[in-house]
């Protein structure tokens, strides 16, 4: 758990007041409600992060040595969420019983029945992760027919009670076990827990109010986004007839740079120089991320020291950019003429 980063987990500043740390948790938990599809490492990585930024004294513990003391192995059953369900400023927004009973019942139950998640890999230049894209997929996948919104009938026929269930949506099923008899009840699969069939079926679907076909998803993948990082478009998986369509999950990839290296919004590069020019200071062209620049090497620089450039780094996600940070190393020559030798001789004369 040392090199997690919770603020990143969060998306908050490092300074981050408490009731922002409380605004992002309550607003990443609701995305990776377990109902919705959530993803459960994800949800247990959120809370880690907010059980941490939320006690001023893990807080404090973290932020000076990266990691936190008196809790290895982080105990699940142990989360705080004392500061939630009370109502509140702006209400209860968030219900734990929901999420609990979700969380530990795998979300089965009798709840309508959810498509499946997609997911797909979308391949990055560096620079494109750096400023932002736009992609445009085609996935073939189970969508809402929309030639009758997923009602299966044809447009303006009228239905007919289902005569299977007689039009309660539910059936109940009996079994006698030697426990006695029991009574499950699911939905009617001929109505699809409608109550009601059509008396003409779409032509398109068949009735079915699902259709395959591929289908043309733009996505705008924001700036800053890392290597690994997951985009969900929620209702964007497999639609399903009478319930709700899963996720599109989309995992970006992106290419590393030839020198540039990513800390966060914040880029670093190594830059060489001549041993004369670290002495007299110089001006030096490098690549940055989108341009040349101009770096003003200044007289008396030494090997291991690092220039920033503000506002050359990568556009987070906030819209602010982070740095370029240049490493200067001096290159000491490997071989000297004979003047250069007495030039140098000289030099340490001097002191130098
Ligand atoms: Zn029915
Ligand atoms: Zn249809």
């Amino acid at each position: 758990m040392a090199d997690k980063d919770y603020y990143k987990i969060l998306g908050v500043e490092r300074g981050a007041s408490k009731d922002d740390v409380k605004k992002a948790f309550r607003k990443l938990a609701h995305k990776y409600h377990p109902d919705k599809g959530g993803d459960e490492s994800k949800f247990k990585e959120l809370n880690e992060a907010y059980s941490i930024l939320s006690d001023d004294k893990k807080r404090a513990e973290y932020d000076s040595y990266g990691r936190t003391f008196g809790n290895a192995g982080f105990d699940p059953g142990a989360w705080d969420f004392s500061s939630f369900g009370q109502g509140g400023p702006g209400g209860v927004e968030f219900d734990f019983g929901d999420i609990f009973d979700n969380f530990f019942t795998g979300g089965r139950g009798t709840r309508t029945p959810r498509g499946s998640d997609i997911s797909v890999d979308v391949m990055l230049s560096f620079e494109e992760a750096a400023f932002g894209a736009h992609r445009k997929l085609i996935i073939t996948k189970n969508s809402t027919c929309k030639d009758c919104d997923g009602a299966g009938a044809k447009k303006g026929t009228p239905y007919s009670v289902c005569e299977k269930c007689n039009g309660k949506k539910k059936i109940h099923d009996t079994q006698k076990s030697i426990l006695g008899s029991f009574t499950t009840v699911r939905d009617c699969d001929k109505c699809k827990g409608r109550g009601e069939v059509p008396k003409e079926f779409c032509s398109t679907c068949h009735g079915a109010g699902i259709v395959r076909a591929p289908e043309e998803i733009s996505i705008k993948i924001p700036s800053g986004i890392e290597h690994g990082e997951m985009i969900r478009l929620s209702g964007h998986g497999e639609a399903i007839a009478g319930g709700v369509a899963g996720d599109l999950y989309i995992r970006v990839h992106v290419t590393p740079h030839k020198h540039l290296k990513r800390e966060g919004a914040n880029l670093r590069m190594d830059l060489n120089v001549k041993l004369t020019d670290a002495l007299l200071g110089a001006d030096y062209s490098i690549d940055a991320l989108e341009e040349k620049l101009k770096v003003k090497i200044p007289a008396g620089i030494s090997s291991g020291e690092v220039l920033r450039l503000r506002a050359k780094g990568i556009k987070a996600q906030n819209g602010n950019r982070g740095d370029l940070l240049i490493r200067i190393i001096v290159k000491t020559p490997e071989k000297l003429s004979r003047q250069a030798k007495k030039l140098i001789e000289d030099l340490k004369n001097e002191g130098v």
